[in-house]
């Protein structure tokens, strides 16, 4: 790696702390002292690229393993352009049929409490979840099979039981419920970036820098091109640049990813009413006949949450706007009265604008790049991403160091070019 700083290779690292880490390059890292293994590690050196949820994952999931692991990050960990970019995340057990993801989801969660163990403040909420549907249908039969099979306490709720311990919410046209107990909210910045603390305390590497497009005709490559204009070697390199991903590999993911703009909304409850708070009130979505509406309690002060979960336009994350959008607010505003009529009037408190990073049927992508070996590619969250973080990076990892039996699922060849949301 050509020397960007004019100290000598072998230099010892600058400290970086919590400060110089959120700040990003605030001339703290010194790049050609990446290359340089940590105390104790002989494993491979490998390259993340991408400090969200997937790549921050990935990158400690390799480090334990023994690797030396450089994670960069073009913005900073979940900065606000970033998917993992929001204030809170909803993790849940059910999926209907695709059992497979909530398993990770179930797995991961003890990572994500272990995570919050060692956070100053909470990384995980355990608020509980409610998901109803206006009819009985296959989505809540094939959730409950596959909570039963692997032991979750989850509950089959009627509309009474439901009213009467949620009073916050208005159930009219709704027959059944899932309630899972254990599931709830993670902050989704505040865990990114106390996970990347995390790594590096542990003696892994973060660098503030953009990688470029790949070039070059195939085979394994042993450096990446950085937009300073230097370049970072490596032996493999993994690539978990989100919404971004098409941008960097138009040629191979091109709209098999296809980032869209999503509107979030906060509202302040009625002032002294513990209704709104967790505890009272869980985690929901309103299946809604398909057209599904969720939110949170009002977590942390924050206000409560409300999100619509239907597709919005095709963006590009660098430019899409973030001021949200009348339309969007009416429709929210319109959903609230209607099932939490509580909060009519409620003022809002904030708004967020982000981009889920969709695959076509919602199955992430975790593959190997066509051309090059020792690329690994981790993307696709497609709106449901973040509470795998944990079991994404550990899937990413093994499969980068060919420790797994690869998972259609997860395979490029399965990502189509249509769209057909089929995960939920
Ligand atoms: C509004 C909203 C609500 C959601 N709700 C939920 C939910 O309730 N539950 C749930 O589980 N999931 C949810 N998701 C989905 C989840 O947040 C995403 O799937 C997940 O955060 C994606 O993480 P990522 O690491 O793939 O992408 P990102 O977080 O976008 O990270 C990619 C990173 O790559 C970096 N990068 C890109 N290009 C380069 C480059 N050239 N060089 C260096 N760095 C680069 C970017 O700066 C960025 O930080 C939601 C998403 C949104 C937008």
């Amino acid at each position: 790696m050509k020397q960007g700083s004019g100290k000598p290779p072998g230099s010892p690292l600058p400290p970086i702390t919590r400060r110089s880490l959120l700040a990003g390059a605030g001339g703290a890292v010194i790049l050609p002292a990446v290359a340089k293994a940590a105390p104790g590690r002989s494993g491979a050196h490998v390259v993340v690229v991408g400090a969200g949820v997937f790549g921050a994952w990935t990158a400690s999931h390799l480090l334990r393993a023994g690797h030396r692991v450089t994670l960069l990050d073009a913005w900073g960990p979940a900065h606000s352009r970033a998917s993992s970019g929001g204030e809170s995340r909803m993790t849940r057990a059910a999926y209907g049929k695709d059992a497979i993801y909530t398993r990770m989801a179930l797995d991961s969660l003890r990572d994500w409490k272990a995570l919050s163990d060692v956070s100053g403040l909470p990384i995980f909420h355990e608020t509980g979840v409610l998901f109803f549907f206006p009819r009985d249908e296959a989505y809540v039969r094939d959730s409950l099979a596959a909570h039963k099979a692997m032991g979750l306490p989850t509950q089959a709720l009627g509309r009474g039981e439901m009213a009467r311990r949620f009073p916050m919410i208005d159930f009219e046209g709704v027959e059944v419920g899932l309630f899972e107990p254990g599931f709830g909210a993670l902050m989704a910045r505040r865990s990114v970036q106390m996970l990347v603390e995390q790594f590096v305390k542990s003696g892994g590497t973060y660098l503030r820098a953009e990688a470029q497009p790949l070039v070059g005709k195939g085979g394994k490559i042993n450096s990446i091109s950085l937009k300073s204009g230097e370049r970072l070697g490596a032996d493999s390199f993994v690539f978990a640049a989100g919404p971004w991903l098409p941008k960097l590999f138009p040629d191979v993911i091109g709209s098999r990813i296809f980032p869209t703009r999503q509107e979030v909304f906060f509202f302040a409850p009625p002032s002294g009413d513990r209704r709104f708070l967790p505890g009272a009130m869980p985690g929901w979505a309103d299946f809604n006949g398909g057209d599904i509406f969720y939110g949170f309690p009002d977590l942390e002060a924050r206000g409560v949450k409300f999100a619509h979960d239907a597709h919005g336009a095709v963006v590009d994350p660098d430019t899409q706007s973030r001021e949200p959008s009348e339309a969007g607010l009416a429709r929210i505003i319109a959903f609230r009265d209607r099932r939490f009529p509580l909060l009519r009037g409620a003022p809002l408190t904030e708004a967020r604008v982000c981009q889920y990073e969709n695959s076509s049927n919602g199955d992430f992508l975790i593959d190997i790049h066509p051309r090059h070996p020792n690329v690994l590619l981790v993307g696709g969250g497609s709106g449901h991403g973040f509470k795998h973080g944990p079991e994404v990076g550990r899937y990413a990892a093994q499969r980068l160091l060919g420790a797994v039996r690869p998972e259609p699922r997860f395979s490029l060849a399965t990502k189509a070019q249509s769209q057909k949301r089929e995960v939920h």
